[in-house]
C-alpha cells in the first residue's frame, strides 16, 4: 500500500531551541529528500547524502565534495549529525561480548552489546532509556522509564559500536533496554535509515524487532513492509504465570498476543521467533512445555530458550540444568525447533540494564570512562 507523507516544516524538524539544528542521523530517506527539497534542492542529493553519512562515515559537511557549496554551507548552517559518546565497556574474557554505556547528549546512559558470535557480528540494540513494561526478572524494568530514545540515538548506538570495533556489523536485534513498539517511531524511523540501501543498507532478514507483546506494535510492523523480523518475549504459556512475570499481559493478554503473531506471518511469510527465559519453579516443567507447544500450534516458528540469569536484588531463580535439558526434549518431541541459548557475556553485565543500574548505583554516570576491558 502506498502511503502519502507530507513534507515536515522546518521547525517540526529542529531540535530543542538550545541547539535548534535539524539531526539529520537517523533521518529516514523520505524525509531527507523532502528536507533538501525544502532547501531548493534536488531530491537526489538525499541520496549522495546519506552515502557520506553511512557508507563513507564522514560527517564533516564540508568534506563531502560531490555536493555544492551552496548547499554544503545550509547544511553547516541548518544540520548537524551528532554520534554518542563511549561512557563505559566492558569486554567478556570468555568470548569478546562486549557491553557498551553510550551517554546521550542530555547525560542520560544507554546500553548497547556487540555479540561477536560463529561468524556473525551482532549488536543488541536500545529504544528507550529505561522501561515503562515492569516485567518483574528485568533490571531495567526495576529502574523505570525515563524516555524514549530518538531514532539518531538508536542508530548512532551502531555507528558507535562499529568505530569503536573498527568492523561493520552484519546482523541488529532490538533487545536491549526499552521495548521497541512503545516506542514505535524512533523503531519505524530507526529501521527505515538503517535497512534503506542508500543508508546503513542491513538486509531486513538480519533485523530483528523483539517486544515484550505490544499488540499494536505488531501489527504496525507487519504492516510497515520494513521486512524485519520478529521475536516476542513469551516466557510463560498461560495467562496466569505469564501476568505475573510481565504486567504487559494484563493488557494484551495470550490470545490477543497469538492472534498479532499469526496476522504478522500472514502478512510477511516470515518465520517468528519466540524467547523463551526458564524460571527455577515457575515455568519450566515439562507441562510448561507441552502447554507452549500447543499455545504455538500451526505457527512456523522456532523457540529460543534462555536459563535465567539471576539480577542482584530480584527473587528470580536459575533452573537446573536437567530441567532445561526436559523441556528442551519434550517441546522436540511435540515438532518444535527449540534452541538453547547459551549466556553470552556470562562474566560482564551483559544482562540487559544491569551495566546502566550498576553504574548509576556506583556514581559511574560521571565518569568519562570506565572500560573494564
Ligand atoms: S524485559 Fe524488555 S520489555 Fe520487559 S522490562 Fe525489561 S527491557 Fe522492558
Amino acid at each position: 500500500m502506498q502511503t502519502q507523507t507530507e513534507t515536515p516544516p522546518l521547525a517540526a524538524l529542529q531540535g530543542p531551541p538550545e541547539d535548534p539544528k535539524i539531526e539529520l542521523l537517523g533521518m529516514p530517506l523520505k524525509k531527507l529528500e523532502d528536507l533538501l527539497e525544502g532547501f531548493g534542492e534536488k531530491r537526489f542529493r538525499a541520496v549522495q547524502l546519506a552515502e557520506w553519512i553511512y557508507k563513507k562515515k564522514s560527517w564533516d559537511f564540508e568534506s563531502m565534495t560531490n555536493l555544492s557549496k551552496s548547499l554544503r554551507e545550509k547544511l553547516k548552517r541548518h544540520c548537524r549529525v551528532s554520534l554518542l559518546t563511549v561512557a563505559r565497556r566492558q569486554v567478556s574474557r570468555r568470548d569478546g561480548t562486549t557491553k557498551y554505556l553510550f551517554r546521550c547528549p542530555d547525560g542520560e546512559l544507554v546500553e548497547s552489546v556487540y555479540l561477536p558470535h560463529e561468524g556473525r557480528r551482532t549488536a543488541c540494540l536500545s529504544t528507550q532509556v529505561g522501561c515503562a513494561m515492569g516485567c518483574r526478572f528485568c533490571a531495567t524494568g526495576d529502574s523505570g522509564f525515563s524516555r524514549h530514545l530518538s531514532s539518531w540515538e538508536i542508530v548512532a548506538q551502531v555507528l558507535g559500536i562499529e568505530a569503536d570495533q573498527g568492523l561493520e556489523l552484519d546482523n541488529l536485534v532490538y533487545m536491549g533496554m526499552g521495548e521497541p513498539m512503545h516506542n514505535w517511531e524512533g523503531t519505524r524511523e530507526s529501521l527505515a535509515t538503517l535497512l534503506d540501501p542508500a543508508g546503513r543498507g542491513f538486509g531486513p532478514r538480519h533485523v530483528t524487532v523483539s517486544t515484550c507483546g505490544v499488540v499494536p506494535g505488531i501489527l504496525k510492523l507487519a504492516e510497515s513492509g520494513l521486512g524485519a523480523r520478529l521475536a516476542v518475549s513469551l516466557h510463560a504459556p498461560d495467562d496466569a504465570t505469564r501476568g505475573a512475570l510481565m504486567p504487559v499481559n494484563d493488557r494484551y493478554p495470550l490470545r490477543e498476543l497469538m492472534g498479532a503473531c499469526r496476522a504478522y506471518q500472514e502478512k510477511t511469510g516470515l518465520q517468528l521467533t519466540f524467547e523463551y527465559t526458564l524460571f527455577a519453579g515457575q515455568n519450566d516443567g515439562v507441562g510448561d512445555a507441552r502447554a507452549l507447544a500447543a499455545l504455538l500450534k500451526g505457527l512456523e516458528c522456532k523457540v529460543n530458550l534462555i536459563p535465567y540469569n539471576p539480577v542482584a536484588g530480584l527473587p528470580h531463580q536459575a533452573p537446573d540444568f536437567q530441567a532445561v535439558a526436559a523441556f528442551q526434549t519434550e517441546l522436540k518431541r511435540l515438532g518444535l525447533s527449540a534452541m538453547l541459548r547459551t549466556e553470552k557475556g556470562g562474566d560482564i553485565d551483559a544482562a540487559c540494564g544491569q551495566l546502566r543500574r550498576r553504574s548509576l548505583e556506583a556514581g559511574g554516570a560521571a565518569k568519562e570512562d570506565g572500560s573494564d576491558g
